[in-house]
């Protein structure tokens, strides 16, 4: 009797020793295997040279190897790359490359979706317009990072992964968890959870999960609005977990030394980026080991909001400054192939005035 082969893409090293161990296979080519995959960004069994010939042809016969295939490929003047990648079911998703070259060393970043689509329907982010597609598989979240490190020649090179792109990620806790743990594996990329950051809406259970994680990411909490009233209108999962509840498991967050939980703000004209809003997240985060990066929008079509102009964004970050906030103003990247925050996936519509736009959302 035939039976399916296995996805190697979508096994932590432990299923992978115990499905080889079910083959009769050692289990130490597990490492083997897992140093090609992710180290090398090689898929094609015959490619694996210190594999002996049998085995190969064993492995052939019992797994594959699954790697989103990259569609589209769009560079930005900045040096941000959108790649569109192609699952197994003909889905689609995105991923980006991010590049940033201080004076320092450069710095590089992948920003990597967790589901097709997302259920959180915020109101300022194109991908929120889909709705919830499907989640992603662990191998499929992980195949972004090796699909990245592969196209940009990163394989060797250390590089941040922030779960920022399409999909709210505690929405799709267990695949997303399994990934950062095969991203993690020192035979494969070795990524540091230090290099890692989850950004999240405030799934308040899925917070308490994470606060007990043995390889815990960074956390990002996406604040955008000072009164629930507000963030219920632009966030809808607030009207569930509401500002105190989410302010209420990051005071208790177990986080290292040193480091702080960032609260990302996105400015929406005339809506969200008044100086009693400034005021009052500063009251919201006075207890919370908080940094605060505010995110001007980048509007698109079909988002009924519009970017401040630089005097208010300057107004409202010098008002948390002045009370000891450490506050930083995301620089927007890849704006001319839409890679930028909120702006994966789907177009159209027109856009409203602040009060318009309000007064849907608050409808
Ligand atoms: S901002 Fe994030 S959580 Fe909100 S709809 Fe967009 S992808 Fe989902």
């Amino acid at each position: 009797m035939t039976h399916p082969q296995v996805d190697l893409a979508e096994l932590e090293l432990s299923e992978l020793e115990a499905a080889l161990e079910a083959r009769a296979v050692e289990r130490f080519h597990a490492r083997q295997l897992y140093r090609w995959i992710y180290r090398h960004g090689v898929t094609d069994i015959d490619r694996m040279s210190d594999l002996g010939r049998t085995l190969r042809e064993t492995l052939k016969s019992e797994f594959v190897i699954g790697m989103p295939c990259t569609v589209g490929d769009e560079r930005s003047i900045d040096g941000t790359r959108k790649l569109l990648l192609e699952l197994a079911d003909g889905k689609r998703i995105e991923a980006v490359f991010i590049p940033d070259t201080p004076a320092t060393a450069p710095r590089y970043t992948f920003c990597i979706s967790t589901q097709v689509g997302c259920a959180m329907s915020c109101g300022f982010c194109l991908t929120g317009k889909m709705g919830l597609v499907r989640n992603l598989t662990a191998g499929e979240i992980a195949g972004q990072v090796r699909v990245l490190a592969a196209a940009t020649g990163l394989l060797d090179y250390p590089f941040n992964i922030v779960l920022m792109g399409m999909g709210e990620p505690l929405h799709n806790y267990d695949q997303t968890m399994k990934a950062l743990r095969m991203l993690h594996s020192e035979h494969g990329l070795a990524v540091s959870p230090r290099r890692v950051t989850l950004s999240t809406v405030g799934i308040v259970p899925g917070l308490e999960r994470l606060a007990r994680e043995p390889l815990m990411p960074n956390l990002a909490i996406s604040l955008h609005a000072t009164t629930d009233e507000q963030r219920t209108a632009l966030v809808p999962p607030n009207r569930k977990y509401p500002l105190a509840a989410i302010l209420e498991v990051c005071r208790r967050f177990p986080l290292k030394k040193r480091s702080r939980i960032t609260f990302e703000y996105v400015l929406l004209d005339g809506v969200n980026d008044t100086p009693e809003d400034a005021r009052r997240l500063v009251k919201l985060l006075a207890d919370v080991k908080a940094k605060v990066n505010l995110i001007p929008l980048n509007p698109a079509p079909g988002i009924p909001f519009e970017r401040p102009s630089d005097e208010r964004v300057d107004r409202f970050a010098q008002i948390l400054a002045d009370r000891h906030i450490t506050v930083s103003v995301r620089k927007s990247r890849g704006r001319d192939i839409r890679a930028a925050c909120g702006q994966l996936i789907v177009e159209g519509g027109t856009k409203k005035s602040a009060a318009q736009q309000m007064a849907l959302l608050m409808r």
